[in-house]
Parts: C-alpha cells; sequence; structure tokens
C-alpha cells in the first residue's frame, strides 16, 4: 500500500471542557468530605502529566459510607415507590447528557482513550443505562420476579479503570432502580468522572447516602466488600482479584456477582464478507486500545482466506491513528497505567520468544507517554501464552482453523467465556456456532456491540451474573 500522500491537520478537543480542578473529594451522605487515606494523584497517561489530587478513603470510612447506605436504604429509598425512584434516574441520565462533553473530555484525560469513543461510546451509552433501568423501576413486578420483589439492600461495588463512567452506569443503574443503596469504588488511575458523577447525584437531588463514592486503591476494595453491613457484592475486574472477593464473602450470605476477564475468539469463516470483516476484527481489538474484558483477542480464521484476509487486516491497521486522546482523529489512544504498557510489553515478548510472528504497525508513537502500536502476531498456537492469557492491550493473536468443529474447540479451548464473534454469509452456521460457543454473549457479523437491554456476563473464569436487561435486574433484586 502507498503510503497516504497528505495528513490530517489536528483536531483537538478543548481541554477546557473538562472543568478540571485541581482536587476532589470523596462523595458520602450525600456530602463531598476529605478521606482518611493517603491522596492519590490521577494522571493524563498520554503524557505522564497529574491532573488533579483526590482524596481517599480509610477503612474507618467505608464504614462510614456503608453506614450512611444502611440509613438511606431503611429510611428513604427502599420504601420508596418505583414510580418516585424512577424520576431520579430519569434526572441523572439527563444530566449525563447535560453534562456529556465534560464528562467525555475528563474521561479521556484520566484513562488516555480517544475523545471520539468517550464522547461516542462510553457516555451516551452510561445515560442509556440510566434511562432504561428508570424504566424499570415502576415496573419490577413485570420483570418475571414474583409480583412485588423486594431489593437486597446495601451493595458494595468495586470497578475497573478501563471504561470508568460506564462501568459505574452498569453497576449502579440497576441496583438503584432496584431499590437498593450503594457504595461505589472507582480504580485507582480512573476516579475522576465517578466524583463529577456524584456531583450530578447532589444536582438530581438524590437523597443523602443512596450513593456514595470511596476512592481508593485495592485495600478499600477489599474493606468494602469484607464489611458486614454489604449485603451485595457486585465487582468488574481481573479473575485474580475476582477470585479473591468470592474467597472473602463466602459464607456470609452476600449475594455476589463477578464480570472477570475475557480472551474472546473473533471467528471469521470462508464465506464471510472479508471487508466487513476486517473492520469487526480492528473494533474488536483496537477500540479503548484493547483494553476491554470482551476485546476479540484471538482471531480464528479459516485457512483457505486466511493469507488474504491478514494482507487486509495489515493495510486497515496501518491506518489507524494512534496519539493524542483529546484529537478527534485519534483511533487508538494511551495505555492506561505503566504498569499496563509494561504487561502487555512483557506478554507480547513472550509471544516472540515462543516463536509466533510478530506484525507491527509502522505508525508514529508520542514521545511521552504510555503508548503501544497495534501489533498483530501470526502463526500462533493454542499453547502459547498470548493465545491463553488476555493482554488487555492492542495485541491481537491469529489462529486458523479447517473446518467449523475445529473452529469451535479452539474456541472453547480458554478458561474464559465472555464473548465471541462469528462472521460467515450463512445464518444457520451462525446458529450452529453459537449454540456450540460456551461464551456469555455471541456477536455475529458485528463485535462489541453494547445495549442496556442485552444481558451481559461471562461464563468459566470470566465469572457470573448477568448485567443489563431483564436478566441484569436479579442481581439486585431478593429473589
Ligand atoms: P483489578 O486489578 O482486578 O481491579 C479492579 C478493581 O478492583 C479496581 O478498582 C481495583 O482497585 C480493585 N481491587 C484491587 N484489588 C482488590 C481486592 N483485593 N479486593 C477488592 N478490590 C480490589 O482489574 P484491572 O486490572 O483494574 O482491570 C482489568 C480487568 O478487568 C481485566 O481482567 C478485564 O477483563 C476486567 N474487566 C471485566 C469486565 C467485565 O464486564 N467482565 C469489564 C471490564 C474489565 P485499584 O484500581 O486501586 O487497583
Ligand atoms: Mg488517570
Amino acid at each position: 500500500m502507498t503510503e497516504s500522500p497528505w495528513e490530517y491537520a489536528p483536531a483537538p478537543e478543548s481541554r477546557e471542557a473538562a472543568n478540571l480542578k485541581p482536587s476532589y473529594r470523596m462523595f458520602v451522605d450525600g456530602e463531598f468530605v476529605d478521606g482518611g487515606g493517603e491522596p492519590l494523584k490521577s494522571i493524563n497517561p498520554a503524557t505522564e502529566e497529574p491532573l488533579a489530587e483526590v482524596s481517599s478513603a480509610s477503612e474507618s470510612d467505608v464504614d462510614g459510607a456503608v453506614r450512611a447506605a444502611r440509613r438511606a436504604f431503611a429510611d428513604t429509598w427502599s420504601t420508596m415507590p418505583g414510580r418516585e425512584r424512577a424520576k431520579y434516574l430519569f434526572r441523572i441520565a439527563r444530566l449525563i447528557q447535560e453534562r456529556a462533553r465534560e464528562l467525555a473530555v475528563l474521561e479521556s484525560l484520566d484513562n488516555g482513550k480517544p475523545i471520539k469513543e468517550s464522547r461516542d461510546a462510553d457516555v451516551p451509552t452510561a445515560a442509556a443505562h440510566f434511562f432504561h433501568h428508570a424504566g424499570w423501576a415502576d415496573k419490577l413486578g413485570y420483570a418475571g420476579y414474583g409480583p412485588d420483589p423486594r431489593p437486597i439492600g446495601v451493595a458494595g461495588q468495586v470497578i475497573p479503570w478501563n471504561f470508568p463512567l460506564l462501568m459505574l452506569a452498569w453497576k449502579i443503574a440497576p441496583a438503584l432502580a432496584c431499590g437498593n443503596t450503594v457504595v461505589l469504588k472507582p480504580a485507582e488511575t480512573t476516579p475522576l468522572t465517578a466524583l463529577v458523577f456524584a456531583e450530578i447525584c447532589q444536582q438530581a437531588g438524590l437523597p443523602p447516602g443512596v450513593v456514595n463514592i470511596l476512592p481508593g486503591a485495592g485495600d478499600i476494595g477489599a474493606a468494602l466488600v469484607a464489611h458486614p453491613g454489604i449485603d451485595k457484592v457486585a465487582f468488574t475486574g481481573s479473575t485474580e482479584v475476582g477470585k479473591q472477593i468470592q474467597r472473602s464473602v463466602a459464607g456470609s450470605g452476600k449475594k455476589l456477582t463477578l464480570e472477570l476477564g475475557g480472551k474472546a475468539a473473533n471467528i471469521v469463516f470462508d464465506d464471510a464478507p472479508l471487508d466487513q470483516a476486517v473492520e469487526g476484527i480492528v473494533n474488536g481489538i483496537f477500540f479503548n486500545q484493547g483494553h476491554v474484558c470482551c476485546a476479540g483477542s484471538r482471531l480464528l480464521v479459516q485457512e483457505s482466506i486466511a493469507d488474504e484476509l491478514l494482507e487486509k487486516l495489515r493495510i486497515r491497521v496501518r491506518t489507524l491513528r494512534v496519539g493524542d486522546p483529546l484529537d478527534k482523529n485519534t483511533d487508538v489512544g494511551a495505555i492506561n497505567s505503566a504498569e499496563q504498557l509494561a504487561k502487555i510489553t512483557e506478554l507480547a515478548a513472550s509471544g516472540d520468544a515462543e516463536g509466533a510472528r510478530r506484525w507491527t504497525s509502522p505508525c508514529p508513537l508520542p514521545e511521552r507517554g504510555f503508548f503501544f502500536a497495534p501489533t498483530v502476531f501470526s502463526d500462533v498456537q493454542q499453547s502459547m501464552r498470548i493465545a491463553r492469557e488476555e493482554i488487555f492491550g492492542p495485541v491481537l493473536s491469529v489462529l486458523t482453523f479447517r473446518t467449523p468443529a475445529e473452529a469451535i474447540a479452539k474456541a472453547n479451548n480458554t478458561p474464559y467465556g465472555l464473548s465471541a464473534g462469528i462472521w460467515t454469509e450463512k445464518g444457520s452456521r451462525i446458529l450452529w456456532a453459537a449454540q456450540r460457543l460456551r461464551a456469555g454473549v455471541v456477536w455475529a457479523n458485528t463485535f462489541n456491540r453494547f445495549d442496556p437491554t442485552a444481558p451481559f456476563g461471562g461464563y468459566q473464569e470470566s465469572g457470573f451474573g448477568r448485567e443489563g436487561g431483564r436478566a441484569g435486574l436479579e442481581a439486585y433484586l431478593d429473589v
């Protein structure tokens, strides 16, 4: 392919829109307060510069927040008619829309994701989750869990850094709609949009204590899930921490849902529309720098079309623009942290050492910040670490298969089971494969589609429980 003869002019979104403050405080019982923990410094991963200081919680703050949530549960939220709760959720959804630009710019600064993704995916989908669940709040009796399903109580929720505001919405919207109150711990590296969300709760007039936000590191997450005043634990993050949490709540009677890691197969059959499949493969692994639990990180391609597909894929990947997350033309932004960049680099090196063939996009990378060029490994064997472990970065592992049965066997040969993709022209093959794939979500001729009406969740080491839609309500009802 010849290089493009012209360059894009920079199209930066204004950083001012983020309304960045020098410091942020935690949110407990309807007030912003200083925490007893060591303050955190959130940095911009695209420049390595500090963005803001964030006060963090201590163990006694966890106790205070859980008590506030308990009072709010008993005194107001659990006894309020669903149609009244719905009004608050609708207000929150509309306020997210009103402050969408601020939230999108702040998310891109704190997380490193391209502004076109925070603007067009994260923030609107977060608002959509509140709209969707606002609609359920007064219709829970028709959700299939009995005529008058009751809330569980106080939910302790811990979320990761890859979709900070969106994971918050997945957690808080169903909890509130069902009449529970929450204490949520955002990830240490991305606490800022959660604290703007706390402002939105104040703006919406949400009764104090219904939502409490406690920034902090992993120890605060551990203290929260272990607190005896919590009735329900909801966690999204790594399988390793998920297992620790499962041990910590065992025997306590707490209800638990875990949304963990993944190593999804994206399967391309020989009759697939190849150009369309290339777009889906790119979206599947390079969206959000590949920091996506359901990323299509294992490409399974039928042998007879592998060379042609890989050639088309490399041509397409070369056009991805890597760089400033606030530039509207950027396709791949910054890796969220130095630790994550080191993890990606180490796993990619294991691919070289185990004999896979590495191809790296020749794109220029910024001199500062945490960046990793889009990378495709071919000649990958199922035993290699890059085929088994979650890389959580812009690295695709390509394997081949000869028959549909071999494709299914390889796709299911993983300890995970969060998502899968199928590319084929045949409807019958889509149904045949979807029935055999052990994955919570199966996309056909598309990838990474998120909708609040569709339940999302895993099999095996990808966790259990569903978030979204009617099925997702079960996690927050006493059923
Ligand atoms: P992580 O290390 O498990 O962290 C997730 C959250 O748990 C963070 O808030 C973290 O705090 C906290 N935490 C750490 N140790 C804890 C402990 N012992 N007890 C309680 N909480 C603890 O995961 P990550 O590396 O940030 O996130 C990436 C992982 O999340 C990937 O494996 C990805 O697949 C998974 N993920 C899954 C889904 C899904 O829906 N299935 C969605 C998104 C991401 P700190 O931030 O301070 O470390
Ligand atoms: Mg940050």
